[in-house]
Formats: C-alpha cells, structure tokens, sequence
C-alpha cells in the first residue's frame, strides 16, 4: 500500500532526557514523513484507554503510570510500508534486545521506559491516530 501511517509516541522518559530532536531526526532520516504531532500529556484514562489490550498483564498499572507521568510527542509517520518499518527503526521491546542503529538501543532506559512506541498493525495504526488527531489536523 502506497504511503500508509503509522502512529508513535516519544514518551515520558525520552522527552525529560531531552532526546525529542534527536528522535525526530532518526524518523525523518529514515525517510517518514510527519503527517501530524503535538505535544501532549496524557491523563491516567487516556493511557488505559490506549493500553487496554494489556489491562490483564501483571505490568498494566506501572505502564499506565508511566505513560500519563508527564508530556509525550505524538505524531503521525507516513511511509511506504509504515508500520513494519517503522517498528524495524525502534527494535525490540526491551532496550537490551534492541539492535543497533534503532532507537531503543540508543535512548531507551529499560523494558518498561523505552523511549518510544510504534503501532503493532494497520488497523491498530488508524485506531490509535484517530485517539490523537482530527482530520483537519494531518497535512
Ligand atoms: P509499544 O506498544 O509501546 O510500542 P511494544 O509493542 O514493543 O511497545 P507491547 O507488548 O505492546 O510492546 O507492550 C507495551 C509496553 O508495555 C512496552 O512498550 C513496555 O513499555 C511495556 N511492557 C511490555 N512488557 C513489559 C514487561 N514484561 N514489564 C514491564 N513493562 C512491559
Ligand atoms: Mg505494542
């Protein structure tokens, strides 16, 4: 499919180590064009709300806590072939498992502050931008 999305967030623990930029400039070297972002807070609702699927794992509440423990940036990437590639770009889910050259091997903290977070399909991908973002705010 020509120029599918895919939805990220920088979260907490990226945007206080001050890795926005430098995030923002491995997405876009990548060759992922922002088709929408702010930089947002969410609420403790919010982030059940997104990490539902999880709501039974052991790990549910510190995630949530973490995610709603200070802003994020979210943003909509479009590419070829988004969400495949996009998860290639940020590696594995726990940072010493991530390969180099991805994102989480360079910023991620730990298993649970990984420093960014990529959609898992298509559909969950158009889920998750509609969470964030109306229409008249993707260009
Ligand atoms: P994300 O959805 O954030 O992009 P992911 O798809 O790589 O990450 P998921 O399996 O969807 O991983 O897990 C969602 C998030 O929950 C992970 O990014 C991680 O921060 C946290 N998480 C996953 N497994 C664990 C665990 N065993 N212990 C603590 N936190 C975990
Ligand atoms: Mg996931």
């Amino acid at each position: 499919m020509a120029n599918n999305i895919t939805f990220t967030m920088i979260k907490p623990d990226a945007v206080k180590n001050n890795y926005i930029g430098g995030i923002l400039a491995m997405i876009n070297e990548a060759g992922f064009k922002i088709k929408a972002m702010k930089y947002t807070q969410l609420t403790k609702a919010d982030a059940e709300g997104f990490y539902e699927v999880h709501k039974e794992r052991p790990f549910f509440g510190e995630l949530v806590n973490f995610m709603s423990s200070g802003p994020i940036v979210a943003a909509i990437l479009e590419k070829d072939n988004a969400v495949a590639d996009f998860r290639k770009l940020i590696g594995a889910t726990n940072p010493a498992e991530a390969e180099e050259g991805t994102i989480r091997k360079k910023y991620a903290t730990s298993l649970g502050e990984n420093a960014v977070h990529g959609s898992d399909s298509d559909e969950n991908a158009a889920i998750e931008a509609n969470f964030h973002f109306a229409m008249t705010e993707r260009f």
